[in-house]
């Protein structure tokens, strides 16, 4: 077996098409493999309908992936016919998608590699290419994956604003939250940005069908559900209402560190850490030093138990039962004096609708915790987005659960 045969076996190259060179080039490890086209006629790839063949495209390279450890690459003058329908079109090649710098096989096996690694720039230097290439492949990609996402049921959604930088540069995620998957990604987080991103993510079939969708207190995106689904319920869901309650507890950790500190007292200085966990989670020491401070009943300590207690909400099994806990666990902390609890539970007041929404639904909350961490996990890897075109790109490839492989054309 000569090297052609052998190039056209690997390749998967058959009639008309056939290898016509292979060029070694041992100082730079590289393969170059000619393919020609033998044959006059050709397929339109609008119609499928033979034609002859019109001209040659300028010759042409895709990359493939290394073959006995060289960087591999095809190069070709593609063929074009003259359908008389569609006009002057090229056929299409069986190693590659349509203006694709790299083959299907090399897709394939880079999209596997990120899914696997979901490191950019770990990828790009195991297949020596520039990050460049290996984001066209992610752009195609999500862009085919969209094409052929099948439209399917959806009842619950996620809407939930992530920072693409430091400052103000939000982006809308919108999820759905039974399947565990993102469904689109919106620029900024405006009433009419997120009216946009429903009606970009979601069919009008799919709007009737949507039961509830789970948020943040924000208005931008309680607007936006009332007005586009004005059928489905607004919910506000243990992970963001947890963060308010956390949040509290470090303002009321802080403001009393500073009255003790007044007397030298510096019983809370760096404790921050120990009030944002769950006790199950601290360590030995954290745990010493927080029984140590609940036996002087600080308002921190006071402010983390109501926290704690807050999370009993979510098991009431009736609606009833969940306003009974509330007006509760609200009394408690008014008694208790936690003036930032109270102020949690005020706007809890104002969203009572949404907040007892979540036991009527029953809302799975893990996706919003979830979600969150994968794009932090997406933001480290990127080093940052700085365009908010790849930050879409890159999220819908790791948590879109789009069918990303290219299709074989033939
Ligand atoms: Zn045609």
């Amino acid at each position: 077996m000569n090297d052609k045969t052998l190039y056209a076996q690997i390749l998967g190259i058959t009639t008309p098409w056939e290898v016509s060179e292979v060029e070694l080039n041992l100082t730079d490890s590289e393969v170059k493999v000619r393919i020609n086209y033998n044959s006059s006629q050709g397929y339109c790839p609008e119609c499928g309908k033979a034609f002859s063949v019109y001209d040659y495209r300028e010759e042409r390279s895709w990359r493939h992936l290394d073959t006995c450890q060289m960087i591999t690459t095809l190069i070709s003058k593609v063929p074009r016919i003259k359908c008389l329908e569609h006009g002057v079109k090229t056929v299409n090649t069986p190693w590659s998608e349509a203006n694709s710098r790299t083959t299907m096989m090399f897709e394939r096996f880079a999209i596997d590699l990120l899914l696997a690694s979901k490191n950019q720039t770990k990828v790009s230097e195991i297949l020596r290419v520039s990050f460049d290439v290996l984001h066209h492949i992610m752009e195609k990609a999500v862009k085919r994956g969209l094409l052929n996402r099948e439209e399917r049921n959806i009842e619950y959604l996620g809407i939930d604003e992530k920072s693409m930088k430091k400052g103000h540069n939000y982006i809308t995620v919108l999820s759905d939250t039974k399947e565990h998957c993102v469904i689109e990604v919106g620029e900024t987080r405006t009433t009419s940005a997120s009216k946009s991103l429903l009606n970009k993510g979601l069919s009008a079939n799919q709007k009737k069908q949507i039961k509830a969708v789970s948020m943040d207190m924000w208005q931008g995106f309680m607007n936006a559900v009332k007005e586009e689904l004005p059928e489905a319920s607004i919910v506000h869901d243990k992970f963001h209402i947890i963060k308010y309650l956390n949040e509290a507890v470090d303002k009321t950790r802080r403001a009393e560190a500073r009255e003790l500190q007044k007397n030298n007292n510096r019983t809370l200085i760096k404790t921050k850490h120990i009030f944002l966990k769950k006790k199950e989670n601290m360590t030995e020491n954290q745990l010493t030093r927080f029984q140590e401070i609940q036996e002087m009943n600080l308002k921190t300590s006071q402010a983390w138990m109501a926290k704690e207690n807050f999370k009993e909400f979510f098991n009431s099994e009736t609606i009833n039962d969940g306003k009974f806990f509330f007006a509760e666990w609200y009394n408690d902390v008014k008694e208790r004096s936690l003036t930032k609890m109270i102020k949690v539970g005020q706007m809890l007041i104002k969203h009572s609708e949404g907040l007892l929404n979540y036991i009527k639904h029953n809302i799975d909350n893990s996706i919003a915790e979830w979600i969150n961490g994968k794009i932090q996990e997406i933001k480290t890897i990127g080093r940052g987005f700085r365009n908010f075109e790849n930050f879409r790109t890159a999220i819908l490839f790791f948590l879109g659960k789009l069918s990303l492989y290219p299709q074989s054309s033939q």
